[in-house]
């Protein structure tokens, strides 16, 4: 399952972390409690499924799931904080970083 390159929308993280109980987020509307419930419960081939439509919720029931910074990568998403260097200051581009810290490197450094 390849869900890394998917960007994750504020209010998605936001849901999500509400979801599971987390601080920084809000309860989302019925369909979508009823969709992160079953996101909850798939096997990973019913994610991948699920993923065919919703990927932006997958992906962040995925890294709430099974990624240690999963929970605060969310909080910053969810807060407008580039997920980065931690600053509010904006604009974000759709991977959750600032301008600065998207910016490509030189010689191809990892961002
Ligand atoms: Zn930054």
């Amino acid at each position: 399952m390849s869900t890394s390159s998917t960007s994750i929308p504020p209010d998605v993280a936001a849901h999500v972390l509400f979801h599971y109980g987390r601080e920084g987020g809000y309860q989302a509307g019925s369909f979508t409690t009823s969709l992160l419930t079953a996101m909850g419960t798939a096997d990973p081939s019913n994610l991948d499924r699920l993923a065919l439509g919703f990927p932006e919720y997958v992906a962040a029931v995925t890294a709430i799931q099974y990624d240690p910074d999963g929970v605060e990568q969310l909080q910053d998403i969810a807060a407008g904080r580039c997920t980065r260097c931690k600053q509010d200051d904006g604009p974000l581009t759709p991977a959750g970083r600032c301008e600065a810290c998207a910016r490509p490197m030189p010689l191809g450094g990892v961002v």
